[in-house]
């Protein structure tokens, strides 16, 4: 067993890593899991304007208990 082998889980998917020099894209898995993180953040500011530019909808009060 050779334990230098430091593994890490990649943030997106879970998937343990190689923590290694050679892992340019850790510690996501891969360049795919590194590239959505990031495209996760451009989603997040766009929704936010998004939102912004939705009318309010005060019509549907149907939230009665
Ligand atoms: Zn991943």
């Amino acid at each position: 067993m050779n334990e230098k082998m430091r593994t890490v889980l990649c943030p997106r998917c879970g998937k343990s890593v190689v923590w290694s020099q050679a892992n340019t894209f850790r510690p996501f898995c891969s360049e795919r899991c590194k590239m959505i993180d990031l495209g996760a953040w451009a989603a997040e500011e766009y929704n936010l304007i998004a939102e912004e530019d939705q009318p309010l909808s005060e019509e549907t009060n149907s939230t009665q208990h």
